[in-house]
């Protein structure tokens, strides 16, 4: 058996897709007696990568091909598809020769793939790995690419939980031109599908967010939990023609990049879930971003706690009604915060409340003419200046809460690919799923 990885092959600007390639060879491949490829496996790395296109995804695919000869296919592939006039792709193909089911990769590449999506790799970490465990590799430009491919081999035993995409491509000379996807139609699959399949469609933001935007190759792709439910629900779609299409085994909607951390030692290019108490009021800013600070979930007083041991957390605006749920939030409560850490701010993918604070301290009212009352001087409580009555300190009124404990989410227009949606159940509290 031959694992063959690759990544780095797509350019912003002129298109192509990893997805696309790897499929490619899969079908050369089967074309050249290849008797099983059993699997592509989409693998979404580190999202804070700088060097990323879009989605950070390298693919890997599994199959009896003889390693020789699985190595050549697929660089011809890569040397033939890869938009190596961007210098900016830099692509790389790594190939091993091992049984993705009997054998298990070995621990240094396991744990290399487990960094690649968590953390930062260097091009010589990769070169190391591959030169000691003896594998086949080509790449062109300065190589990252091999970061990636290198990833893609170890994901499969690196990774416990997987999910699923079925990818449509359109036909080649349709590339860059509008897709013509009948909206009504992915909304009625969506539905039909839903909750086994995800991400869909955006009901809130009325957006087929399975139709990507970008000029390349896909013409849409469909995630869940269910191998058959995804490819029943494209096939339920009404478009253009579907040039060909692939099922990707994935760990899209898995959270997996996500590592415990405290706010006092968080690192940038990074992604957590932290605990916290809200030490702001929610503050919405030019363009729509609302921000909100978090503290230690030890500080006594959160709003007066200044020490460093304080993170800015973000919604930005395309997270769009998300951000409703972040501007509900008060001084005091409780949260498990999760997302990317960037120029020291949190940028929330989701977060659970955990306790709320459900009353404040006001200036009391005059119980004879119900005006408020005026401070009486500091530390001398308050007093109706018309009818002299007083009141030794603030009173406390309940708060009306929009809020209700549990998890809550960005929206699936505004959601990494890695993210895991609510829908996909296995949290800790209530959640509070957006579809
Ligand atoms: P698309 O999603 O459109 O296929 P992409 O977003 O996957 O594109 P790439 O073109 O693959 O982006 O570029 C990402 C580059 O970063 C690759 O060369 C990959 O090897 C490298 N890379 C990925 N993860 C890490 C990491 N954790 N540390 C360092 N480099 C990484």
């Amino acid at each position: 058996m031959t694992v063959v990885g690759i990544d780095d092959t797509d350019s912003r600007k002129l298109g192509m897709c990893t997805t696309y390639v790897a499929a490619e060879i899969a079908d050369r491949l089967r074309q050249d007696g290849a008797e099983t490829v059993s699997r592509l496996l989409l693998v979404r790395l580190n999202p804070a990568v700088e060097y990323k296109t879009r989605g950070n995804a390298a693919l890997a695919i599994h199959t009896d091909f003889e390693p020789d000869l699985a190595y050549a296919l697929a660089r011809e592939r890569l040397e033939s598809l890869a938009e190596t006039t961007d210098e900016r792709t830099n692509p790389g193909l790594v190939v091993a020769a091992h049984d993705p089911d009997d054998d298990r990769a070995p621990d240094d590449v396991t744990r290399f793939a487990h960094g690649a999506i968590r953390d930062h790799l260097e091009i010589a970490d990769a070169e190391t790995l591959i030169d000691r465990h003896g594998y086949r590799s080509w790449h062109a430009g300065d190589g990252r690419g091999r970061i990636g491919a290198l990833a893609a081999i170890g994901a499969w035993d690196a990774l416990a939980e997987w999910t699923y995409e079925y990818i449509s491509y359109r036909e080649p000379d349709r590339w860059g031109t509008p897709r013509e996807v009948d909206h009504e139609s992915v909304f009625a699959a969506a539905d039909w599908g839903y909750p086994d399949v995800w991400d869909t469609v955006d009901r809130g933001e009325d957006e087929t967010v399975c139709v990507p935007h970008t000029p390349g190759p896909i013409l849409h792709g469909i995630r869940g939990d269910d191998p058959d439910a995804v490819r029943a629900v494209a096939d339920r779609i009404e478009s253009e023609p579907v040039a060909a299409s692939q099922l990707f085994v994935t760990n899209q909607g898995t959270d997996v990049h996500l590592q415990k951390g405290a706010i006092s030692t968080v690192d940038d290019g990074r992604a957590y879930c932290l605990e916290g108490q809200v030490a702001s009021d929610p503050d919405t800013r030019r363009g729509g971003h609302v921000f909100v600070d978090l503290v230690s979930p030890a500080a006594d007083d959160p709003a007066d706690d200044d020490s460093s041991d304080r993170l800015t957390c973000a919604a930005f605006e395309p997270t769009k009604r998300f951000r409703d749920r972040v501007r509900a939030l008060r001084v005091g409560d409780r949260l498990t915060a999760c997302g990317e850490v960037s120029d020291g701010t949190l940028k929330l993918e989701k977060f659970a409340v955990r306790d709320l604070v459900r009353t404040e301290r006001v200036t009391p009212t005059c119980p004879d003419c119900g005006r408020t009352m005026k401070s009486a001087g500091r530390n001398q409580g308050y007093r109706c200046r018309a009818c002299k009555t007083e009141r030794a300190e603030k009173t406390t009124r309940d708060l009306e809460r929009d809020l209700e404990i549990g998890w809550y989410e960005v929206p699936p227009c505004a959601r990494r690919h890695i993210a895991k949606p609510l829908v996909r159940g296995g949290f800790d509290a209530p959640t509070h799923p957006e579809r």
